[in-house]
This record gives C-alpha cells, sequence and structure tokens, in this order.
C-alpha cells in the first residue's frame, strides 16, 4: 500500500476538475488529480462545443478536454490515471483509496466526479451516439435547426429541452412512456401551448433508424394501443434523468434525494470540513461545461482558503 500526503486532491477529469487543477495548481498547491474512469469526463463523447465563451468557432469536445489537461499540468498538477474507488472522510486528514490499493492522505478534497446522463439501453442509440442520439439538447439542439427530432422523457428535463427545441426545430416529437408527465405544471403547459410540440402519450421507443449519415427515424410503440409509429426524426434527445457519481461517498457527505452532494449555498464547501464539491456532481439544475469550470474555480479558492485558515491555526 502506498502513502501519500497532499495539499489537494482533485477526484474528476472534466471541466470541473481541471478548472480547479488549475486554480490550485497556480497557487502552488501541488494538486494531484486523478482522472477517475472517463479521462476528460462527459465532454468527451460530445463533438462540436460552441457554447463555450471564448471559441467563436466551437471547440471539439475532446479537444477542449486535453488543452484543459495541459493547461492544469503546466501549472505542475500531476495527473495520475486512476479511480477512485472508496474515501474515509470520519477524520482529518482525508484518506481516498485509488484502484482499491493505493491510499492517499489528503488534507483538502475536491470533488469533481461529474455525473453521468442516463440511457434508454436499446442497441441502436449506441450506434448513432453523435450521429444523431444525443443526452444534452443546449448542447446539439443547434446542429438540428430546421429538422424535426425527438425529445424522450416526461420530466421537467424533457420539458425543457422540448420547448428549446421548438425554437430551433421544425417540430418536436416529446415520447412519453405513460399517460402523464412528471413536470411541474408551468412547464407542462409551456409544452402544450408550443404548437410545433406533439407529445406521443404511452409511447416506448423501440428502435432507433439511421444509415451512414446517422439517425433517419424513431420507432415508437404505443403501449395501450398497440400501435407502431415512425417518427421522421434527425436528431433523437434522451432527456430521462442523470445520475451523479457520487456513490462512493455515501453515508460521509450530505446528498439530496438523487444523490447531487449538497453544498453551502454560494459556495463549493459540503458537511465535511475540507472536502468541496463541484461541477455536475454537484448540481442538478445548470449542468454545463462553463458552469461546471466557474464552480471548479470556487472549488480551488474555496480548498486554498481553507489551507490557509488551517495553517493559521497551527502557528497560533
Ligand atoms: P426526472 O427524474 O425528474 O424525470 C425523468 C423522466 O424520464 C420521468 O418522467 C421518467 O418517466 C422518464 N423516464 C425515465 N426512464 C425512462 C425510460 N427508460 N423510458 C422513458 N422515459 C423514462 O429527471 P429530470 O432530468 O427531468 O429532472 C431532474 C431534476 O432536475 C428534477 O428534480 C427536476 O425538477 C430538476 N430540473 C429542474 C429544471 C428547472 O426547474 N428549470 C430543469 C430541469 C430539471 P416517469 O415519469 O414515467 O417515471
Amino acid at each position: 500500500m502506498a502513502h501519500e500526503t497532499v495539499k489537494v486532491l482533485i477526484i474528476g477529469s472534466g471541466p470541473a476538475g481541471y478548472t480547479a487543477a488549475i486554480y490550485a495548481a497556480r497557487a502552488g498547491l501541488k494538486p494531484i488529480l486523478y482522472t477517475g474512469g472517463q479521462p476528460g469526463g462527459q465532454l468527451t463523447i460530445t463533438n462540436d462545443v460552441e457554447n463555450f465563451p471564448g471559441y467563436p468557432d466551437g471547440v471539439n469536445g475532446p479537444q477542449m478536454m486535453v488543452d484543459l489537461q495541459k493547461q492544469a499540468e503546466r501549472f505542475g498538477t500531476k495527473i495520475i490515471y486512476g479511480l477512485v474507488t472508496a474515501v474515509d472522510f470520519s477524520g482529518y486528514p482525508h484518506k481516498v483509496i485509488v484502484d482499491e490499493k493505493d491510499e492517499i492522505i489528503a488534507e483538502t478534497v475536491i470533488i469533481a466526479t461529474g455525473a453521468t446522463a442516463k440511457y434508454l439501453g436499446i442497441p441502436s442509440e449506441a450506434l448513432y451516439a453523435n450521429r444523431g442520439v444525443s443526452a444534452c439538447a443546449v448542447c446539439d439542439g443547434y446542429f438540428y435547426r430546421g429538422k424535426e427530432v425527438a425529445v424522450v422523457g416526461a420530466g421537467d428535463s424533457a420539458a425543457e429541452e422540448s420547448t428549446y427545441l421548438a425554437n430551433l426545430c421544425t417540430k418536436v416529437h416529446l415520447i412519453v412512456r405513460r399517460d402523464e408527465m412528471r413536470a411541474s405544471k408551468i412547464m407542462q403547459k409551456r409544452v402544450q401551448n408550443t404548437p410545433n410540440i406533439e407529445i406521443h402519450w404511452n409511447s416506448e421507443t423501440e428502435e432507433i433508424l439511421g444509415d451512414e449519415s446517422g439517425v433517419t427515424g424513431a420507432k415508437i410503440l404505443n403501449t395501450k394501443t398497440g400501435e407502431m409509429k415512425v417518427l421522421p426524426v434527425k436528431g433523437f434527445f434522451l432527456a430521462i434523468g442523470h445520475k451523479p457519481n457520487t456513490d462512493i461517498f455515501k453515508g460521509y457527505l450530505e446528498m439530496d434525494d438523487t444523490g447531487y452532494i449538497k453544498v453551502l449555498p454560494g459556495s463549493t464547501k459540503t458537511n465535511v470540513e475540507g472536502v468541496f464539491a463541484v461541477g455536475d456532481a454537484a448540481d442538478r439544475v445548470y449542468r454545463q461545461a462553463i458552469t461546471a469550470a466557474g464552480t471548479g474555480c470556487m472549488g480551488a479558492l474555496d480548498a486554498e482558503k481553507y489551507l490557509v485558515a488551517k495553517e493559521m491555526e497551527t502557528v497560533h
């Protein structure tokens, strides 16, 4: 078992983790960042990112993550390809286990483990990932302007994404598996009042159709009537929820009922001293690369402030 003590340990390598690393490294805190199982995070499974300020021509998602990694390394972040498999936040300093064997002792921990979009799990969905299938309307909707698209889901995300897409697309088919929506009444009303959104009730997606150009349609089944329909869509958006990647922190950190880590409003502080949560792992609402980067910066500044205060305590 290897032992190492670090001032700032960052878990996760999306925009939140790398931004935390850039700030912590520039503050001379020699951060160590563990990438997790999907180095680069969710942006590595998207194509062009056109809504991150500062890139007038857009930027390729995976390339952006390589650039962020280089920027973090340039100021002295040590980046390690490893998966944090357990933590012990019961005492101080904090203990973090990597790859089920190496124990790291950390004065502060910045959690930037992100969230994972849920998918239906049908084979054609994976086949057309990034070629018409997307789990983020705000990220990818623009590529389908002037086209017909489908959205699956019935919560606030599905309602919000359908109305967002209705502004860009000729028609939006909202595929709802039951005969009612879970979304708030006001959001449902907005959907129902948008003329180019058609709701398909009691409907399940059987298959996403496509060819070498990408998605060309979606085959849906009405589970009440048995009727099968093909929707002529070029884009197929999942809005059936996200799962924050926070299971390993359960029992130590306060979370909401879906597992998003609770932070003190206006900060990144969790209920455990010296442990900070940034990015999508603590954000069920915005979930954007730019907001993740913003809270990543906050996490590093909060950690720095915490270390300074701790040092003052020991001096006096
Ligand atoms: P939710 O968990 O609220 O809703 C998920 C929806 O997807 C449900 O309607 C569910 O159907 C449906 N669903 C789940 N699995 C499947 C499946 N396999 N096939 C078809 N449909 C499926 O997730 P959201 O992302 O919508 O919202 C998460 C949280 O974020 C909520 O608390 C929401 O209020 C909040 N939010 C708030 C916003 C705002 O206020 N502006 C915007 C977006 C989110 P069923 O109902 O049948 O279970």
